[in-house]
């Protein structure tokens, strides 16, 4: 998702909320956007101040938050305690990941597949799957 689509749908989210786009949310979007990778609130922190952005933190995790619900950003849980963002993907859709318990490293599985085995399981109990949530946990090859 580009900048541009990005700020759309944040605003779009804001009106509907009765809130404005400041200044902060719009840095705080440029620093998201900028990732291209999964982030936690507390890396992303690092991140915004090594560009010398000041926010505080719980200002950060309301603004993720309103990300997500705005489908800007996807959240994940990998086991580590703490969520886990990353840019969503319109046109490539929802995917997986793999994770390293030992040193953390994750790695994205992307295979129409999975979706279709999904909504096949899903039909099957009535349901029509429009997202899901995959995580895998397991060793990498140099942790095995
Ligand atoms: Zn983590
Ligand atoms: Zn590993
Ligand atoms: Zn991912």
């Amino acid at each position: 998702m580009d900048y541009e689509t990005a700020e759309q749908k944040v605003k779009l989210f804001l009106a509907k909320e009765g809130k404005f786009f400041t200044r902060e949310r719009k840095k705080i979007l440029q620093e998201v956007i900028k990732t291209g990778d999964h982030f936690s609130a507390d890396e992303m922190l690092l991140q915004m101040k090594s560009d010398n952005v000041d926010v505080s933190r719980a200002t950060l995790y309301r603004a993720l938050a309103q990300l997500v619900q705005a489908g800007v950003l996807s959240e994940a849980d990998f086991g580590h305690g703490h969520a886990h963002y990353e840019v969503a993907d319109e046109e490539e859709g929802n995917h997986g990941h793999i994770i390293c318990k030992k040193c953390n490293k994750v790695v994205e599985i992307r295979d129409p597949e999975l979706a279709s085995l999904f909504s096949r399981l899903c039909a099957r109990e009535g349901f029509e799957v429009d997202s899901f949530q995959l995580q895998l946990f397991g060793h990498c090859s140099d942790c095995k």
